[in-house]
């Protein structure tokens, strides 16, 4: 069956004229058809402009003009990148009507090679949260538990790719949002390194912890479509150009003396099933050559608060454009500007949103900067320092992703706080501008999928890449059998 291949199977099967652009992506439009009613992975798909994109792609090959051997593949992009002409609308009442004028420069890449966008998926509202539920459009469904929440934001990329209806999909990382939701559905998904991909187009949540990066059912092909959006982008200063050496046929899998570091933090205060599990997969690692060694990050009980005062004070700047009359809807019937204000905002963000521009503002305000703000920018830097100190040692870093499986939907909604400190795992990768990728490593007695994270150098993509094929030849994939 086509939706069972992986990218590189694909584009091999394309190479060969084995099949068709068209066939490949209305095999996943009728899997979107027969699923996505359920799941909720997509806020748009377009079906006829899908099939006018593998048209045009078909015709290219057969001219033998293929922008690459990737051309006709199906993708599918987190409703937070900006897509010309295409409904982009962060899961927000405040942009459920926006259309950009421009691509994103990630989704721009992968047009260039001839990929096909299959559609837009479902988040978190402007990327704040860890479930999908604070979507205007509601929440995704996890493939293996249709009770159960899919992780986010990138929830609706994570589900599609879980549930076969998309080979590869993007999403966007500030604290864990690829790889919680990856760990929750059972696929492949990495953050690169802060930089390797560019940020034009991407709006902006907290811009320095924002990174896209990418899903997909095997680590190479999370590996391939990340080399094909990386790249220094004079549109995002933040952006650089270093080697693509990680493509999939230079991923083998060997972990012969390698050194991995296992931090103790990260094993304290989890799921004990979570906690049993990837330490069993850690010593298979052992038995295929690797060194390990227990490690110490001493911050990491700080991340959290760290984290939520950073992206908070930065996503309250970064949000202040919604106005009411640059982007977006406005509220009608205003008399005053202040008015168009207050009732766009007020009427355009939930609840999550605004939690988070009021706690923003409020630790940059004078007279709070330097107790809250300031001292967080403090302890990002001791969170640095402490990577730095541990990579003078080991190649990589692997642990658990989340502290649990994925929950039911419902079941912490009212309880921001406990939200938040579930993202102790991934959040300091981000602070520490590091990347990380989450491999499935198995199930627990649910019947849910547990992540296993790899944590790398800056720009270390390939190391980290290796020790996920390493994972993923021992526990394989996972399907949710639907
Ligand atoms: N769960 C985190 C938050 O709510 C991460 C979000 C993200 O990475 N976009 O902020």
């Amino acid at each position: 069956m086509i939706t069972e291949k992986s990218v590189v199977e694909l584009s091999r099967m394309l190479e060969n004229n084995d099949v068709s652009a068209r066939e490949i992506c209305e095999a996943y439009l009728d899997r979107i058809d027969a699923f996505d009613e359920k799941i909720h992975a997509y806020i748009t798909v377009d079906r006829e402009d899908v099939l006018r994109q593998a048209k045009e792609s078909d015709q290219r090959r057969g001219a033998k003009k293929q922008l690459s051997p990737f051309d006709g593949i199906p993708v599918a992009l987190k409703d937070n990148m900006c897509t010309s002409g295409i409904l982009t609308t962060c899961a927000s009442a405040i942009l459920n009507n926006f259309i950009p004028p421009y691509n994103a420069t990630a989704y721009e890449k992968l047009l260039e090679k001839g990929f096909v966008l299959l559609g837009k998926t479902n988040l978190d509202e402007f990327a704040m949260g860890s479930t999908t539920e604070t979507s205007y459009f509601g929440a995704t469904r996890n493939p293996h538990d249709l009770e159960r929440v899919p992780g986010g934001s990138s929830g609706g990329s994570a589900a599609a790719v879980a549930a076969k209806m998309a080979p590869v999909a993007l999403g966007s990382d500030t604290g864990g949002s690829i790889r919680q939701p990856a760990s929750f559905c059972g696929v492949v998904g990495i953050k690169p390194t802060y930089g390797r991909v560019s940020r034009y187009g991407l709006v902006a949540f907290a811009s320095s912890l924002d990174q896209i990066g990418t899903f997909a059912g095997s680590v190479k092909d999370a590996g391939d479509v990340l080399g094909v959006i990386s790249g220094k982008d004079t549109r995002d200063a933040t952006s650089l150009e270093r080697d693509v050496d990680f493509k999939s046929d230079t991923i083998d899998g060997n972990v012969k003396g390698m050194v991995i570091g296992v931090p103790d933090e990260y094993f304290e205060n989890i799921d004990p099933e979570i906690r049993d599990n990837v330490m069993a997969t850690i010593k298979e690692l052992e038995s295929r050559g690797a060194k390990t060694e227990r490690i110490s990050l001493k911050y990491t009980e700080y991340a959290v608060p760290i984290y939520y005062l950073i992206a908070t004070a930065e996503a309250s700047s970064n949000l202040a454009r919604y106005d009411g009359v640059r982007y977006g809807n406005s509220s009608p019937n205003v008399k005053r500007l202040k008015e168009l204000y207050f009732k766009t905002r007020e009427q355009g963000f939930g609840k999550e949103v605004k939690r988070r521009i009021i706690l923003g503002t409020f630790s940059l305000s004078s007279g709070y900067y330097d107790a809250y703000y300031l001292k967080a920018l403090k302890g990002r830097t001791l969170i640095i320092e402490d990577f730095k100190r541990v990579f003078e040692k080991v190649d990589a870093i692997v642990t658990p992703v989340t502290i649990s499986t994925a929950f039911k939907i419902g079941e912490k909604v009212d309880d921001p706080l406990s939200l938040y400190m579930s993202d102790i795992l991934t959040i300091s990768a981000n602070l520490a501008a590091i990347p990380g990728i989450s491999v499935p490593s198995g199930k627990d007695s649910k019947g849910l999928p547990i992540g296993i994270q790899v944590m790398g150098n800056h720009f270390q993509e390939k190391t980290i890449l290796n020790v996920a094929q390493a994972i993923e030849n021992i526990c394989g994939h996972i399907d949710p059998g639907l």
